[in-house]
């Protein structure tokens, strides 16, 4: 599962951008047992360090060869937010019209130079502390209580950007939605807190089949889950949705009121967003025109109308329906 906030229990990681190796140590030194240092010596180099990881918080000089220190503190706020990752910038040249400009530029706080070791300490600590309760807060709104999983409001976050990649790039994109079969008469007949653990027993069940780096297994709602399935076609979703009925018959999880089989299943409608093949060797342009006033919406609607026909059709099965545009 990926893009949910992540709450891990790691050591916070602390990046020093400073082109000054005493400087560095100095700051490496008053951060002991605050976290994991990295440090780097350039803007240019911060930058490519936090797209590969991002870290809880940097600690950015302004004096730097290359981009300046206010361009690459620029350049990060324009994809995170000071609560997704703080940055302290630290300066020799003490001046509230510098200071100013750097907050303006988004800079959470400043550190001048040559810094009190306790002070410079304490102020890192107290944003390292902000920054782990935003991401817990950001993990709770993300969250469903019962099971874990991604939340509603995730998914429609996740489905969004998942949606206009796969338009950007060409790439498929699938979608399980998937509806526990009979469950109020479940609750009726075994109460709802065994209800409850069924459920979560059946999201686990998502969690074990969905493997693949980019698979979003998320609650939509009630009994009803979604599984978002990026790069991946039609034909390919079915033999998922397949696996995932073969993991929950191996929960064997009794259901008093199901008459069919004694045992709690699920229905699934498959839906998939695919592209047609590529230019062919006349240079013939793809047909896209069919996509348009398409929406995201319309790979949920498509899903949705599967699982109403895989309900129809006995339950304890997956119905497929491909993306047209008419289905909106
Ligand atoms: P179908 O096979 O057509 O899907 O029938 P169904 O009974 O599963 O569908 P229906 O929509 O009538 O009922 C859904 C039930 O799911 C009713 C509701 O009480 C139950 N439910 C929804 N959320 C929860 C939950 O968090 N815990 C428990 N125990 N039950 C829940
Ligand atoms: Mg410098
Ligand atoms: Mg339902
Ligand atoms: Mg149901």
């Amino acid at each position: 599962m990926s893009n949910m906030a992540e709450i891990t229990h790691e050591a916070p990681l602390i990046l020093i951008v400073d082109d000054d190796p005493a400087s560095v140590h100095q700051l490496n030194g008053l951060s002991r047992g605050l976290g994991r240092v990295r440090f780097c010596m350039s803007g240019e180099e911060a930058l490519r360090m936090v797209r590969e990881q991002r870290p809880d918080i940097v600690l950015l000089d302004m004096e730097l060869p290359g981009i300046s220190g206010e361009e690459t503190c620029a350049a990060l706020r324009q994809h995170l937010e000071p609560a997704e990752l703080p940055i302290i910038v630290i300066t020799a040249h003490g001046h509230p019209a510098r200071e100013a400009r750097a907050l303006a530029l988004g800079a959470s706080d400043f550190i001048i130079k040559p810094f009190n070791p306790p002070v410079a300490r304490a102020r890192i600590e107290t944003h390292l502390a902000l920054k782990r309760r935003t991401d817990e807060l950001l993990h709770l709104t993300q969250t469903d209580e019962l099971t874990s999983l991604a939340n509603r409001r995730m998914f429609d976050r996740v489905l969004d950007r998942e949606w206009k990649r796969s338009l950007r790039n060409h790439i498929p994109l699938a979608l399980l939605m998937i509806d526990v079969d009979h469950f109020k008469a479940y609750n009726d007949a075994h109460g709802h807190l065994q209800g409850d653990q069924s459920l979560q027993r059946v999201a686990i069940a998502m969690r074990e089949v969905s493997k693949r780096a980019g698979d979003h297994v998320s609650r939509y709602g009630g009994e009803e889950f979604a599984m978002l399935l990026p790069h991946t076609s039609l034909h390919d979703a079915a033999a998922v949705a397949e696996r995932l009925h073969q993991a929950i018959r191996a929960c064997d999880l009794p259901h008093l009121a199901a008459s069919a089989t004694g045992r709690v299943t699920i229905s699934i409608g498959a839906s998939a967003l695919e592209f047609p093949p590529r230019p062919d060797a006349d240079g013939r342009p793809q047909e896209r025109n069919t996509l348009l006033p398409m929406t995201s919406s319309s790979l949920v609607g498509a899903a949705d109308l599967a699982l109403y026909q895989a309900k129809a059709f006995g339950r304890n099965q997956t119905a497929l329906r491909g993306l047209d545009a008419s289905v909106d």
